[in-house]
Formats: C-alpha cells, sequence, structure tokens
C-alpha cells in the first residue's frame, strides 16, 4: 500500500481520521526528499516515538527498495491539535536505510507526539477499549495507543479492561505493556499482582525490551 505523505489514510477503517506517513512504494519513490536524510538526533526522536505497533493483523510487507526486510503494524502518532499521523512500523528502515525525511508536520512534534495532552482523542480512546460490543481490532489498537497518555483516567480503563476475558485472550500481552508505560505513578501501585493472566503477566515482563524492530524482520525469516 502507497500514499502520498500527508494525504488521508484510508488502507483501513479506524476511530479517528488520520493521515499517512511514510507510506513509501515504487510510484512515488522515497517522498520527502531524499538527499537530506535525517540527522542522529531526528532519528533518535522518531525511534523514541515509534516504540508501539498496532494493527499486527494485516500481515507483513516487504520494502519495496531493497527487499531486505519487512514489516509488520503501524505506528500511530498523536500531534499537537488533535491530528494523528500513521505509518507503517517501516518508517524507521526508511529513514535510516533509504535518506526518507518525514514531513517537517511530523518531524518538529515528535516528542510532543510521545507523551500527548488528554483530549477528546484519549476520551474516544477509552471509551472503544470499555465497549464490549466495539470491533475487537479498534480495541486492541486503543489498549497500544492509550499507554502514551500518562493519565489516571487511561490507566484505570485499561485496568478495568483486564477483566473482560475476550479481550484479554486475544491482547493480553499489549494490556500488559500498556500498564508497564504508568509504572511509578502514584495510582499505579496494583501493576504485576501474581494473579494476572499469564498472557497480561508476559506483556508486563516483555516490556522493558520492546522497540521497533520487533515489528522489522529480515525477508528471509522463517515464519
Ligand atoms: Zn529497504
Amino acid at each position: 500500500m502507497e500514499f502520498l505523505d500527508l494525504t488521508a489514510y484510508t488502507y483501513s477503517e479506524s476511530m479517528l481520521p488520520m493521515r499517512a506517513v511514510g507510506w513509501l512504494g515504487r510510484e512515488h519513490g522515497v517522498q520527502g526528499g531524499a538527499g537530506m536524510p535525517l540527522t542522529g538526533a531526528e532519528l533518535r526522536l522518531l525511534k523514541a516515538a515509534s516504540s508501539r505497533a498496532r494493527r499486527l493483523m494485516l500481515g507483513f510487507h516487504p520494502c519495496e527498495f531493497c527487499g531486505a526486510v519487512e514489516g509488520n503494524g503501524e505506528f500511530g502518532y498523536y500531534l499537537p491539535g488533535g491530528v494523528v499521523h500513521t505509518a507503517p512500523t517501516m518508517i524507521v528502515h526508511y529513514a535510516e536505510q533509504h535518506g526518507y525525511r518525514p514531513p517537517a508536520a511530523l518531524l518538529s512534534h515528535l516528542s510532543e507526539a510521545t507523551r500527548p495532552q488528554w483530549d477528546r482523542r484519549a476520551e474516544l480512546l477509552c471509551s472503544v477499549l470499555a465497549d464490549a460490543s466495539a470491533d475487537l481490532g479498534w480495541r486492541v489498537d486503543a489498549a497500544v495507543d492509550l499507554a502514551l497518555w500518562t493519565d489516571r483516567r487511561a490507566y484505570d480503563t485499561l485496568r478495568s479492561a483486564l477483566r473482560d476475558e475476550e479481550l484479554v485472550d486475544v491482547a493480553g500481552n499489549e494490556l500488559g505493556r500498556s500498564l508497564t508505560a504508568f509504572a511509578g505513578q502514584p495510582y499505579a501501585t496494583d501493576l504485576g499482582a501474581d494473579g494476572e493472566h499469564p498472557l497480561v503477566r508476559f506483556g508486563i515482563e516483555r516490556a522493558s525490551t520492546v522497540d521497533y524492530r520487533e515489528f522489522v524482520r529480515p525477508v528471509s525469516a522463517e515464519g
């Protein structure tokens, strides 16, 4: 799937309107002015803002430029002013290996995107996660993205979601990972209890070791 940067994202239905960033392919090539690659500092910012992927059920897509790696899932960037950008997890590979420069609209707000302000987007994610009748894929996405807001409302909603057996069976590890983002907060004293579902515990235990590389692998990899 290929989109011009900052056009409307239409790959799959989403809870919020989003703009596409980093959906590179052969038709438009490496957008964003290859020849002006990211500086080391910019690349570190991009990686810091690209730590959790959602929509992992959509499958792997190979890099159309080198064919050496393939990526699964998408990163969401919650920018100031209510804008959401979404990129394939390959965005880091494109920036590192192919000189891709994401648009300034994203680059200049990456640090804010790692800790967005509480707003209607966060409220919507909470209501979707808490709604047992909502689309299961959206609920999993909400469980991943809510970890961005260090806010008690997000924590309480994630905590309550642990009582939803269907959701925990599918996404217990994502719920566990998200909960660890609140470690150290005064209200998050009940983290990592022994009684948690094994998947939730797995997510809690592995949370600190996860980064973007988990979602990008060599094409020759098994499985
Ligand atoms: Zn490549």
